[in-house]
């Protein structure tokens, strides 16, 4: 039993709905013991009626009428009940799940396949959640009723003790089939997920252009084929396995059951026990196979809840953790932030290995290297979005870790290469990169280039944008990128700006004229803040305005200076450089 979980559910029903909760709560040990006095009951009746006593015809037989017609409705109120209490506490986790995500301090959940798993197990399920964990309550009742019926039929004979015993295979059996199927279910969640993934892919205009252009439409579809297949084979064989385990506890359950009936007719014959025990032992008997699927039931429902309250659990923790930090950014940045043997690795190979490197205030710093040289990793770090797996980051000597990462983030203004495409009003895709200052995107659509965007627009900024939700207006790809990279103009001070490589669908041109103007506005901060401009690009004509230049190889600094040093060192940088140089003439 999992009693955090199982206590956190109960917490959040009694805090929204402590009428419902209270009367589950009182219906759980009514109901479990209602069966057993259903057959004891019966038992009087009929001793009665043999022996003609009138006080335990009646006694019994309202004993038996009255606990079996509330073994028969309270059930079914309690499960109503349940339901209701998902449906009201079920949207608070839902909305607490969404906020965490949305909120946690870094983004490394987003990368690592486990954090994924159960987050998509979790995802829009608050009400199962809940429903599916209250079935733990489920479980108590059955055990009561279990040690209240071993009880009356030890009463009829010692042996008949073991019959409960016979129903333990089929528990234990139970529980390694739903742990069967909890395994088979977060196997085939990967690819259930990679199966969506590939769908959005063939069905989305952009990736589908490019799917055909390449004729691989054929080959993605077979791989979601193939991804399918895989998940339906596991899927069939848990199922397999679930239903072989769970018949094979039935069976021995079944035949214990039959004995006892024997024992009972024998003892009845030679007068050891009264002819009521016999209705005893047959009520008693048949419920513990109803009962005993009941508690099968509740046992896979409650694992499978628990399973989920504890990935909302985990979230919560990983939430309430945070990076510990709580002190505010400085206003203005005085020395730099620093890079000290840092290390980095996704969970498996390390990707950026022991950097060393100081961004000097007030400074614009470019990053040069191949692709998967650890570039966007660096930037990844710098945002905050992961934490190094070694060494420190620390921003005016103060570790990264120590600043509060919403207070840090709000001093961090970037534009990516893989930037999003938001579908929202034109206007508000460009002020949601600063949401207090949504309504000021003069300054930043102009600088951006969405102004011009804009004015192509039917209805100019109030245009929506994208198909997802609903029709809007579909942007080229150079249109989109000033989009974004006005957005990344909305912050009027940031301590640190990062261009990572935002200009590669536009024209040299248009690449020229935004770093012009991203060369004005980073001046303007870079004075009034001391705030470092961070470019990646592949373009020299831009890395080579840079202050600084690092030169990133498989996650190391091979190289670090001026343009000037640089090609004086006739190194890596300067070898690019002419590559690059002898293409233009
Ligand atoms: P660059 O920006 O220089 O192209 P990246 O920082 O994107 O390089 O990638 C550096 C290395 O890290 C590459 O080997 C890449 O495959 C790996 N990598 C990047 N993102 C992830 C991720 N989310 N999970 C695992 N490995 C990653």
């Amino acid at each position: 039993m999992r009693f955090t979980e199982i206590r956190t559910l109960l917490g959040e029903c009694l805090r929204h709905a402590p009428g419902r909760t209270w009367l589950v709560l009182v219906l759980t040990p009514l109901g479990a013991i209602t069966p057993g006095l259903t057959a004891l009951g019966l038992q009087w009746l009929v001793d009665g009626v043999l022996s003609g006593a009138r006080p335990l015809v009646i006694g019994g037989a309202v004993c038996a009428a009255a606990a079996g017609a509330f073994a028969l409705a309270g059930t079914r109120v309690m499960q109503v009940q349940t339901d209701l209490l998902g449906s009201e506490a079920g949207p608070v986790l839902d909305r607490r799940i969404i906020r965490w995500c949305a909120t946690l301090p870094t983004t490394a959940h987003l990368e690592d396949a486990d954090s994924l798993r159960r987050i998509e197990q979790i995802r829009g399920l608050g009400q199962r959640t809940v429903t599916t964990g209250l079935a733990s309550l489920f479980v108590v009742q059955s055990g009561i009723w279990l040690v209240i019926t071993t009880i009356l039929l030890a009463g009829v004979h010692p042996v008949l003790l073991a019959l409960p015993l016979f129903a333990v295979p089929s528990i234990l059996l139970t529980r390694t089939s739903s742990r069967r199927a909890e395994t088979a279910r977060a196997e085939t969640a990967e690819r259930n997920r990679a199966e969506q993934h590939l769908f959005t892919t063939i069905t989305e205009a952009n990736s589908a252009k490019e799917l055909r252009l390449g004729a691989s439409g054929a080959h993605a579809a077979a791989i979601a084929r193939r991804l399918r297949e895989e998940r339906t084979a596991i899927l069939w064989r848990a199922t397999l396995a679930v239903g072989g385990l769970t018949l094979i506890g039935s069976l021995v359950f079944v035949a214990a059951f039959l004995g006892a009936l024997f024992l009972t007719v024998q003892l009845a014959l030679s007068g050891t026990v009264s002819p009521g025990a016999l209705l005893l032992v047959a009520t008693l008997g048949g419920q513990i196979r109803g009962q005993l699927d009941l508690l099968t039931h509740a046992l896979t429902r409650s694992a499978y809840g628990l399973t989920l309250a504890g990935h909302y659990l985990w979230l919560r923790d990983l939430h309430a953790a945070g990076t510990g930090g709580t002190l505010a950014p400085p206003g203005r940045l005085r020395d730099g932030i620093t890079l000290s043997g840092v290390d980095f690795s996704y969970g498996g190979p390390p990707v950026l290995r022991g950097i060393d490197l100081r961004l000097p205030a007030g400074a614009t710093v470019a990053l040069v290297g191949d692709h998967g040289s650890g570039k966007t990793t660096l930037v990844k770090l710098l945002c905050g979005f992961h934490l190094p797996t070694g060494g420190s980051v620390t921003v005016d000597g103060t570790s990264l870790t120590e600043l509060d990462p919403a207070a840090w983030r709000e001093r961090v203004t970037a534009a990516f290469q893989d930037f999003s495409r938001f579908p929202f009003l034109a206007r508000e895709a460009v002020g949601v990169g600063d949401l207090p200052r949504m309504d000021d995107i003069g300054r930043a659509a102009e600088k951006g280039g969405a102004a011009q965007v804009f004015a192509r627009l039917p209805e100019g900024e109030r245009t929506r944008l994208g198909k997802a939700l609903g029709d809007g207006v579909e942007l080229s790809g150079g249109q989109w990128q000033k989009i974004a990279l006005s957005r990344a103009f909305m912050r009027p001070r940031p301590l640190l700006a990062v261009l990572d490589e935002p200009t590669a669908a536009l024209d040299a041109a248009s690449e020229y004229e935004v770093y012009q103007r991203y060369a004005e506005a980073a001046q303007e901060w870079q004075r009034a803040t001391g705030g470092i401009t961070l470019l990646v690009s592949h373009r020299f004509a831009t890395i080579r305005m840079a202050d600084l230049i690092v030169v990133l190889d498989g996650g190391r600094i091979i190289e670090c200076g001026t343009h000037a040093e640089l090609i004086d060192l006739s190194g890596r940088y300067a070898h690019l450089y002419d590559l690059q140089a002898s293409a233009y003439r």
